[in-house]
């Protein structure tokens, strides 16, 4: 039960992660009401590894207007350069120019705590004093009219529909399936239900990433990114303005969907130690204490002032709601290795798909429902059906997209950390030639292409490459 009056609101959306704030900016433009949960003390936190943000994620956030503030706080990505552990190089990839050059803008490494920073600045006062922090969702409870949704400080929220954007560890995810099975259980069907629930509940890790953020030493130049591929772990590293930050993932020995384990100090020295002669990069001007140039792993510890040593799930949840009244999006819903930057965009794009879906019932819903000040709906009764069919649109939509983006994004790790002999000659001899890479990209943007955009903002379309998008940003006197 509640434990005290709940507060009431048009959605509850649970997680203030980057695909959070991107669901509080389309509500806001929206006009649809919402509070935001999020557990952590603040929103933007100085924790988190840096992310590659491509043209599809860019794009989508070009129309908040957020764009330039975004290439203020990140640096463009042009050349992966390639090494073996041994620091040889095994050939480079012009994978972000020509990305740049098919879609119309560079892919840029940004700090999580500044994308949040400037997400957070860009949202109107209002929008803002709806973002809670502090509020760690316990569970969901549904009513004839909606889900009351119970925080562990014993506050309450209710919402015609609950958004779960609060990642891998989803704990609305897993009180989707709790509500399911006591559904399902009137109907006899437990047994095939829990096997669902148990599917829905976990991803399956293959990998861990030991990450680490350090000062921009000297020699190392904002943009660079170089990866080292060799037997059982791989690298990425990014250099940004002020701080540079590697990735090191590891293949563990069994893959596992055991809950997440905590590792210790002492896991993290004996990682250190193990892979600290890998390569970071091949800066002549970079020169250590003991004269040695390549910028290596332990080197770069020795500076480090952020760190986190994670499991990397993986996995596309088979049911993305439940009913009309809960929904979920990005992590919360697939998880990707960080392999191909993907992980963090398709989740932005995932809300472009469920708000496009969300304003047109809640638009539709409100005709002749007068509002005070002409912009927030509080139309309160859209059938719940109507909640359910166009959450399973809005899957269908998205499934088989972030389904083939995670197993690309899986062989691409499985590739960098020669997981198979083919793997490692796919990695030295095939992903190494030109003429291949182009062929790949040209084929991934036929898909590309295809990424809606927010179709209730208008704007402009300053995102323009080779390839032409099939659905064009809305121009502002056609929504007129
Ligand atoms: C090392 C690394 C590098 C990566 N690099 C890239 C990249 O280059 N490009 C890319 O696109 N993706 C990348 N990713 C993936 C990316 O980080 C995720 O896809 C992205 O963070 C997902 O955002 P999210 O908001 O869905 O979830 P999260 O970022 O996990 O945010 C979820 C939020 O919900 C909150 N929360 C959790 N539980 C509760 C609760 N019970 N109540 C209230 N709040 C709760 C959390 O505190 C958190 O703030 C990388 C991931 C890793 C690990």
């Amino acid at each position: 039960m509640a434990a005290s009056v709940a507060t009431e609101t048009k959605i509850v959306v649970v997680g203030g992660g980057p695909v959070g704030m991107t669901v509080a900016h389309a509500l806001t433009k929206a006009g649809i009401d919402f509070v935001l949960l999020e557990s952590r003390p603040s929103i933007v936190m100085a924790a988190g590894a840096s992310l590659v943000m491509s043209p599809i994620g860019l794009r989508a956030l070009s129309q908040f207007g957020v764009l330039p503030a975004i290439e203020k706080v990140s640096s463009p990505l042009s050349i992966v350069k390639r090494f073996n552990h041994q620091g040889r190089s095994i050939g480079d990839a012009k994978l972000f120019s020509y990305l740049h050059e098919n879609h119309g803008c560079a892919s840029r490494v940004i700090p999580r705590q500044d994308l949040m920073q400037v997400l957070l600045d860009a949202l109107p006062a209002e929008a803002q004093s709806k973002l809670l922090p502090s509020k760690k969702v316990s569970s969901l409870e549904n009513t004839d009219d909606g889900v009351i949704v119970e925080c562990t400080d014993g506050t309450s929220y209710k919402g015609s529909l609950v958004i779960g954007a609060d990642g891998a560890y989803s704990a609305v995810r897993k009180h989707m399936a709790i509500m399911g099975s006591e559904k399902e259980t009137h109907d006899g069907e437990q047994q095939q239900q829990q096997q669902q629930q148990d599917k829905d509940l976990s991803y399956l890790t293959t990998y861990r990433c030991f990450w680490m953020r350090f000062p921009r030493l000297p020699g190392i130049n904002p943009g660079d990114m170089t990866e080292a591929h060799g037997p059982q772990a791989t690298t990425q590293y990014f250099a940004n303005e002020d701080s540079a930050v590697v990735a090191v993932y590891e293949r563990l020995p069994q893959p596992t969907n055991r809950p997440p384990r905590r590792y210790s100090d002492e896991d993290e020295a004996a990682f250190v130690a193990k892979w600290g002669h890998l390569p970071l990069n091949d800066n002549p001007n970079y020169q250590n204490r003991e004269g040695i140039k390549v910028l290596t792993l332990g080197e770069a510890y020795s500076h480090n002032i952020q760190k986190g040593f994670i499991n990397l799930e993986e996995g596309v949840v088979e049911n993305w709601s439940r009913g009309g009244r809960v929904v979920l999006v990005g992590d919360a819903a697939h998880k990707f290795t960080p392999s191909t930057g993907a992980g963090c965009n398709n989740g932005i794009v995932d809300v472009v798909v469920l708000v496009n879906k969300l304003h047109k019932l809640f638009s539709s819903a409100s005709v002749g429902t007068p509002t005070s000040d002409g912009s927030i709906v509080t139309t309160s009764n859209i059938p719940e059906s109507d909640l359910a069919a166009a959450f399973r649109e809005y899957q269908n939509a998205r499934f088989d997209t972030v389904t083939l983006g995670c197993n690309l994004s899986s062989r691409a790790t499985n590739n960098a950390s020669w997981g198979t002999p083919l793997a490692k000659f796919i990695d030295l001899y095939v992903l190494s030639v030109d003429v291949v890479l182009r062929l790949f990209l040209h084929w991934a943007a036929s898909k590309t292409v295809l990424t809606p955009v927010f179709d209730f903002i208008a704007g402009e379309e300053t995102v323009r490459g080779k390839y032409p998008w099939v659905h064009k940003i809305p121009q502002a006197q056609k929504m007129d």
